[in-house]
């Protein structure tokens, strides 16, 4: 077992002070490396380093910050080999994937980049005149998960570093080694104690969300977490993104052509297994289609070949973790007890590795936990309605509000139907589809803010108004 790189405080390799933890390799339940593992007093010393940077590095040209992220998305595509392996080896999922998003992580950095920090002008008359501006906030602290952990990081660290922000960022310790990888490419550009990241698992999260010398939190993961961060933010009123968890609903209208959907519904609730927080989580289709739908879905399922992500020809890698795993197969065995029908899948394949296989649940309905709850993983349930009105009440009576999908032939139908949703995004004819120049955030309990496009960006900042008298 290799033991892994170090964190990074003010630009320097530091070793953790605490004794290193095993990280597991999903595909054999093993642990196949040890992740340094940071002290609180580290967490200080990441804030403070952050808090000294961020006084110069706050002024940096415009052209300049954009040059450093077109620099680091360089480095990102001159790495991309080792990190889309340290994706699979950490997190799973299948190598071809980990290109996609270590491409995605390129691209994003990119597209953040060439965004402008608008200036508004609210005011040009006799009497005054009043521009809106926006200036950085100071430390954003990044807390990620374990799903695309490369991906999210980019997410977080890239508009913060846009707009002037210094960052100190925590990733999942079931997935730390891409992030570490990602800071170390990020140091090689920006002034020591731009990018900070410290490893460690439960206190090291909760000692940044308490820090008073913390400006933001920007977080990606489930919404207990997410009500925790938000708590322990109020003391010095932290600027929040919370991005949590979504229990995506999806209606088929009726009298769809199921042949041009089918292949695009199963992608979108099993992409990265099912483990996306807006991938497509709970499938309403009319009485009249059910089975022909249900059909489908089961002979694409069968067509995918689970196993290790670093093998030739896998397309369906394990779950990332064996919590997670066994959520996944408590909510299917409950469903069956509720009298559901496991048409494929449904049982945890024996042997190493945490492999679950893609499994179609059909006979439930709302008030079911497998429909109920975000079960973020490879179940899909698929539930029968009899009119549309009908779907739609029951697509929105859930807590959660990430995204949501109508899919039909008439888009003027799906568009009246999209826009009921109660959700943070409606898609038409697809699910799941992130864009960097789209803004994306959850509505109800998936959570609060922005992510992308200048309205994600801008939430990297402080409005100032300025004011000047022309009186
Ligand atoms: P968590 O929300 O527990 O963890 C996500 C991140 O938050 C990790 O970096 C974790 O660190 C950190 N963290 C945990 N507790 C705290 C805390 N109190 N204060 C600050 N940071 C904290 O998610 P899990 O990994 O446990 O996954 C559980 C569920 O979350 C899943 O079943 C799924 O429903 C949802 N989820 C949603 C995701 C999304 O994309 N929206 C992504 C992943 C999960 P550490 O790893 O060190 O504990």
């Amino acid at each position: 077992m290799q033991t892994v790189s170090t964190i990074f405080i003010n630009g320097q390799p530091v070793e953790g002070g605490r004794e290193p933890f095993p990280v597991n390799n999903p595909a054999t339940g093993e642990a196949f490396a040890q992740c340094p593992a940071a002290t609180p007093e580290q967490v200080d010393e990441a804030v403070a380093a952050a808090q000294a940077a961020f006084k110069t590095f706050q002024h940096t040209p415009d052209a300049e910050l954009k040059a450093m992220l077109h620099r680091i998305a360089d480095l990102i595509d001159a790495n991309a080999d080792e990190l889309a392996r340290v994706v699979t080896l950490e997190q799973g999922k299948p190598l071809a994937l980990a290109q996609m998003e270590v491409g995605a992580a390129a691209g994003w950095t990119r597209y953040t980049a060439d965004l402008d920090v608008p200036v508004k002008v609210i005011e040009d008359s006799e009497t005054r005149l009043a521009e809106l501006h926006h200036k950085p906030l100071g430390v954003v602290g990044s807390i990620t998960p374990w799903n695309w952990p490369l991906m999210i990081a980019v997410w977080h660290i890239m508009p913060a570093i846009r707009t002037g922000n210094t960052v100190v960022s925590k990733p999942s310790s079931l997935t730390p080694f891409s992030t570490l990888k990602l800071v170390e490419l990020i140091n090689q550009v920006v002034p020591a104690g731009v990018i900070n990241i410290v490893t460690g698992e439960g206190g090291i999260g909760r000692a940044m969300t308490s820090h008073q010398d913390i400006n933001k939190i920007v977080f990606t993961g489930s919404t207990p977490t997410g009500q925790d961060i938000m708590r322990k933010s109020a003391d010095n009123l932290k600027r929040l993104t919370l991005e949590l968890g979504g229990n995506d609903a999806s209606i088929v209208l009726p009298g769809t052509d199921l042949d041009k959907i089918a292949q695009g519904i199963f992608q979108t609730a099993f992409l990265n297994m099912g483990q996306t927080c807006a991938a497509l989580k709970r499938l309403y289709v009319h009485e009249d289609q059910y089975d022909e739908m249900c059909a489908k879905l089961v002979e694409l399922a069968s067509e995918q070949v689970v196993g290790s992500g670093l093998e030739e020809g896998v397309t369906f890698g394990p779950v990332q973790n064996k919590a997670q795993l066994d959520l996944v197969a408590e909510l299917v065995d409950d469903a069956r007890a509720q009298g559901g029908r496991v048409l494929c899948g449904g049982e945890a394949q024996q042997g190493n590795g945490f492999f679950y296989p893609p499994t179609i649940v059909a006979g439930v309905s709302n008030g079911v936990r497998l429909v109920d709850e975000e079960q973020f993983g490879p179940a899909l349930p698929i539930i029968a309605y009899s009119t549309v009105e009908e779907a739609l009440a029951m697509a929105n009576d859930n807590v959660n509000g990430l995204g949501g999908s109508v899919w039909g032939d008439d888009i003027e139908q799906a568009r009246a139907v999209a826009t009921r949703l109660e959700s943070g995004t409606a898609w038409i004819n697809n699910h799941a589809e992130v864009l960097p120049h789209c803004p994306f955030g959850g509505s109800k309990m998936s959570g609060v803010g922005i992510e992308f496009g200048e309205e994600g960006l801008l939430e990297y900042t402080q409005p100032q108004l300025l004011s000047i008298s022309r009186g």
